[in-house]
């Protein structure tokens, strides 16, 4: 009977939504939302990379204030006393003895982005690259050279160098002449985790375009601004950001400092 057909067609086309659905759900779970509502998929970032090419280095923002915007970032500390790195919910500064310190909530930082890490994506790293080389590596996998991501690298690291800086006293100098003398780390056969993040070219003058990493042990006790590595085993995970927000400092040297000009060779420099 053509009625009975109908029916079945309406039967099966009914199943077939309600199992698709499922399969949707499982496949795109929506990630939870953390406290305080932020949104998981917004890069959170404080200050502008030219300001503290300049010497803007008061902090602005506590990392109590911080930690609501993310649980995984680098920056640095008031001062620009160490490198900073958050990673699983846990900020450590790099001080320029190269051990790691857990932050204070009421301490500040100057400069900082930060997000929540839904990882979207793992590149295989299945022989031993330098720096360069995972670097070509993982830009291949990125779908459009115009949004942000966060990249995480856990591994096993033959090679891996790092910097620190001390924290600054007034008249603060520029960036490139603190990180002329930089205190520089070499750790040999050292397993840690590297954080940071691929900035598209549509931010220049706002963060660091291209990649710029931290490292920390796995120990958590020693790491820095990642000069060099050589990473011989580990997983690569990248996090889709496709939203931006900067809180820019609410008074300080920033409302005078001059944005107008092309940093890019002070960049080079301390990079
Ligand atoms: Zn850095």
């Amino acid at each position: 009977m053509a009625g009975d057909r109908l029916f079945r067609y309406i039967v099966v086309a009914a199943a077939a939504l309600i199992v698709g659905a499922c399969i949707g759900l499982a496949a795109a779970p929506l990630p939870p939302v953390p406290e305080g509502g932020a949104d998981r998929d917004t890069l959170f970032q404080v200050s502008t990379i030219d300001a503290l090419l300049q010497g803007t280095y008061d902090g602005s923002m506590t990392f109590d204030e911080l930690a609501r915007h993310g649980d995984f970032g680098i920056g640095c500390g008031d001062r620009l006393d160490g490198e900073l790195i958050g990673v699983d919910g846990e900020w450590y500064l790099i001080r320029v003895d190269g051990r790691a310190y857990p932050v204070a909530g009421n301490a500040t930082t100057p400069f900082a982005v930060a997000t929540f890490f839904d990882s979207d994506m793992t590149v295989p790293i299945d022989a031993p690259m330098n720096l360069t080389a995972l670097e070509s590596r993982v830009q291949a996998e990125l779908p459009s050279k115009n949004l942000f991501y966060a990249i995480r690298v856990d591994g096993t690291f033959p090679h891996l160098v790092t910097r620190s800086v001390p924290a600054q006293e007034k008249p603060y100098p520029r960036l490139a002449d603190v990180t002329a003398n930089q205190t520089v780390f070499t750790f040999e056969n050292v397993t840690g985790t590297a954080v940071g993040f691929w900035t598209p070219a549509l931010a220049k003058g706002v963060n660091v375009p291209g990649y710029h990493l931290h490292f920390i042990t796995g120990d958590r006790t020693a790491g820095g601004h990642v000069l060099d590595m050589v990473l011989a085993e580990g997983t690569v995970q990248v996090d889709t950001t496709t939203n931006f927000t900067m809180a820019l400092p609410a008074s300080g040297d920033f409302w005078t400092v001059d944005l107008s000009g092309d940093l890019s060779g002070d960049l080079e420099q301390v990079e």
